[in-house]
């Protein structure tokens, strides 16, 4: 299969993307600096129907895939990462609810009441309603079968009760798709991991302690959590869900991130390469004055762009490849592998690029509210957002082995 040009209602949600950008770009070092929520970027999202992009048309979205998330979020990318990122997150969730087949939904024995909720929350998305994902905890880190927060049954729905240490867009969003296991279930059946689709709002105390390195504007803050759902509120409508997705239909959870990573390393030979070019300096041996775009004319500047180049269009062609086959063939052992490959090139590329660009650019790049500096700092997080790049590899090369990625290894991924 070979990365298919991406559709027409697509092309047309990029340019709605590509119209944001300058906006988004003006806003970023602020929001960066305070490490808040930015909240003019997703009025704006909302504004351009792209809370949209994922929904089907008979319910008043664009009705597209997996590809064109992947171009639409490269593109938020070049603007913002950080809203890149959120932007992820509320696809992951409205992707993942649009996609999951309706045969494969029902074998898994999903009610009537789970289509009604899918709709009536896919609909609220298209009408600008903004979502979250809250997997992580504190000691569990992002690994689905050992989170604490626990449901149980109450009334006719659930009371969901536990904390979530990093959530992006926390206390910022509509509803959260977020992880629970069943009070009564032992620790370690991760069979009983379940989704719920929280309400923002009453019973979720957000704690104000995300002040990290890069991503600051995803304002991931925790909170803690102590909320009556109602029934429906478990997605699938069927408890057990939250890892058998994990393992056989990846692209939303691992796929998705990479788009917004390869969008940054985009930007940041972008950056780079506008910087040299403006540069003023004394690079070129014997010159007698300082000129503009001197350290162009160094051939290991001029490399350390070129290889970056070449880094950065294949981790996009790897992840243009997973997303034709996350659309075309969801879940099939091949598409997983192009999954999970695209996660490990994008994280590991955007943070070989920055970190070597920064070399090309010196100071200029290390410089306090910088674009580049800026773009440093975010794509350090790509390696170890989940699955960091060493659990990807360790799924790659387990089935390069022949082995199971499930359970042919001691340390599970999920
Ligand atoms: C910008 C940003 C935004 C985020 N937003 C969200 C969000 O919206 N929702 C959410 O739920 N989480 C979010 N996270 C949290 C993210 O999912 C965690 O960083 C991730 O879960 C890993 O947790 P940890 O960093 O504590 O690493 P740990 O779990 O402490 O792991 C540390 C390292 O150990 C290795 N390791 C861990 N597990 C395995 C394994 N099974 N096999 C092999 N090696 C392993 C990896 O190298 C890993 O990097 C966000 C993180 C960042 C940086």
């Amino acid at each position: 299969m070979t990365a298919a040009p991406v559709a027409a209602g697509a092309a047309e949600a990029v340019a709605a993307a590509e119209r944001l950008v300058p906006r988004l770009a003006e806003r970023a070092a602020a929001h960066d600096r305070d490490a808040a929520f930015p909240v003019a970027d997703f009025d704006d999202l909302r504004a351009s129907g792209l809370l949209g992009l994922l929904v089907p048309e008979r319910l008043g979205g664009w009705g597209a895939g997996f590809r064109a998330y992947v171009d639409v979020a490269v593109k938020l990318a070049s603007g913002s990462p950080a809203t890149a990122l959120l932007y992820n997150m509320h696809a992951s969730v409205t992707g993942a609810l649009a996609t999951v087949p309706e045969d494969l939904a029902r074998q898994l024995g999903a009610p009537e009441s789970f289509f009604a909720m899918r709709d009536r929350v896919l609909r609220a998305a298209a009408g600008g309603a903004a979502y979250g994902v809250a997997i992580t905890e504190r000691e569990a880190g992002s690994r689905l079968s050992a989170v604490q927060t626990t449901y149980a049954r109450e009334g006719a729905g659930y009371r969901l009760r536990g904390h979530k240490s990093i959530c992006s867009g926390a206390g910022h969003l509509d509803a959260y798709l977020l992880a629970a296991r069943a009070e009564d279930a032992p620790a370690s059946e991760d069979g009983r991991v379940s989704y719920f689709l929280v309400p923002g709002g009453r019973g979720l105390s957000v704690e104000d302690t995300w002040d990290p390195l890069g991503m600051r504007a995803t304002a991931s803050n925790g909170f803690t959590l102590d909320a009556a759902v109602p029934a429906d509120a478990l997605v699938g409508g069927v408890e057990g869900l939250a890892v058998l997705l994990a393992y056989g239909l990846p692209q939303w959870l691992v796929a998705s991130y990479a788009a917004v990573y390869v969008g940054v390393a985009e930007a940041a030979v972008a950056e780079a390469a506008r910087y040299l070019g403006d540069r003023v300096a004394h690079a070129t041996g014997g010159s007698p004055s300082a000129t503009r775009g001197a350290l162009t004319k160094l051939g290991a500047v001029r490399a350390r762009l070129g290889r970056a180049d070449a880094q950065v269009a294949a981790a996009r062609l790897v992840l243009q490849e997973a997303a034709a086959r996350a659309d075309a063939a969801p879940g099939e052992p091949e598409t997983n592998r192009w999954v999970y490959r695209s996660k490990l090139l994008a994280g590991d590329t955007a943070q070989d690029v920055a970190a070597s660009l920064a070399e090309a650019c010196g100071l200029g790049a290390l410089r306090r509210g910088g674009v580049l500096e800026r773009l440093l700092r975010d794509a350090r997080s790509g390696a170890l957002m989940p699955p960091p790049s060493d659990v990807c590899a360790d799924v790659l090369g387990t089935a390069a082995l022949g082995l199971d990625p499930v359970a042919g290894t001691d340390v599970r991924p999920w």
